[in-house]
């Protein structure tokens, strides 16, 4: 999954998120099982180890859902099966798999009685946890043997590739946003503005630092931490942002609260038990609670206890390519967890 920025440049990289009605931290209100990583120059550390595992299944899984996506596929049968696989490996899904066609750049996942089909400029992003520990990855499929999508897809990679290559302790933001607007361009494509890579914490996918696709100037250095590095790229012609879509079906606990209703609270219950603050899905709670679920969820969404993310389009509705990988950033070494 990926980071809008509401407010414009100003809020890339700054501490204190952009301040917006559904957007605000959740973390002050709730008992999340977040801790500090602990020294992570030291590769015997057990949490370098489930950060790497959780790496090394979602490549995995990756190659995968490569094998069985295919035109026409529905994409229920296709998040259903990569979201199984996760579970096979011994891991849980760190949010629910993001399945997004042509203009849509992410926050999609089929809802439990979707019928959508896979087709055109398809994006795959996948999460993957053990004990809150994230890896985020992200790749592009041209499902119609398309130049202008390949074009994207291309550029979407090469813009990864270039950002990872010149990303350590110390480099600059705007620096890596630089060299991601620099490859778009040169593949004549357009980076996605008001979308950015982000720092991960344990059961934290969005956490502190953001990582801009453009150059947005920012001389802030990179810290230690966890990273994830997501190029969107777009057509020349296109405006080159993304406004918010209709809602997604996915959520995260955002406070705790009480609910009055039996079903509500025991949705709430199982939300902190089985995510924590990590991202859902309707689709899950339904296979759970059956469909009185969907009701509990808007319940829990009016009262202001979960937040439902928007799909993410872009604003001329022009096609977008998404890839992303996860950094490990230490002090004198970088590790890149799903490659
Ligand atoms: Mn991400
Ligand atoms: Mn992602």
């Amino acid at each position: 999954m990926t980071e809008k920025h509401y407010g414009g440049a100003s809020s890339f990289g700054s501490k204190t998120k952009q301040k917006t009605n559904v957007e605000e931290s959740p973390k002050s209100a709730i008992k999340v099982k977040t801790t500090p990583y602990q020294d992570i120059n030291n590769s015997s550390d057990l949490n370098i180890e489930k950060l790497k595992q959780a790496g090394k299944i979602a490549k995995q899984v990756s190659e995968y859902a490569k094998s069985i996506i295919k035109p026409s596929v529905l994409l229920l049968e296709i998040a259903e099966k990569i979201e199984n696989k996760i579970h096979e490996l011994k891991a849980e899904p760190a949010f629910p798999i993001n399945l997004s066609i042509n203009e849509i750049a992410a926050h999609s996942t089929p809802s439990y009685n979707d019928n959508t089909k896979a087709e055109g400029l398809l994006k795959i992003d996948i999460g993957v946890h053990i004990e809150g520990y994230v890896a985020d990855t992200a790749f592009s499929l041209d499902l119609e043997n398309n130049e202008q999508n390949k074009q994207l897809i291309t550029s979407a990679e090469e813009c990864l590739n270039e950002a990872i290559k010149i990303t350590k302790h110390n480099t600059e933001l705007g620096k890596i946003g630089d060299t991601i607007e620099k490859t778009a361009l040169k593949h004549s494509t357009l980076p996605i503005h008001n979308l950015s890579g982000h720092e991960i914490k344990q059961y934290e996918l969005h956490a502190g630092i953001t990582i801009p696709n453009y150059n947005n100037h920012q001389e802030i250095p990179l810290q230690e931490g966890i990273y994830a590095i997501e190029p969107f790229t777009t057509l020349s012609s296109a405006s080159g942002a993304v406004k918010d879509g209709k809602p997604s079906g996915i959520y995260s606990l955002k406070k705790e609260g009480n609910a009055r209703d039996p079903t509500a609270r025991k949705i709430i219950q199982y939300i902190i038990e089985n995510y924590d603050t990590l991202p859902f899905c309707s689709r899950w709670l339904v296979k759970e609670f059956g469909t009185r679920a969907l009701i509990a969820l808007a319940q829990l969404e009016q009262a202001g206890i979960l937040h439902q993310y928007p799909q993410l389009i872009e604003r001329s509705g022009a096609k977008i390519a998404q890839a992303e990988h996860t950094l490990i950033i230490a002090n004198k070494e970088v590790i890149v967890t799903t490659l």
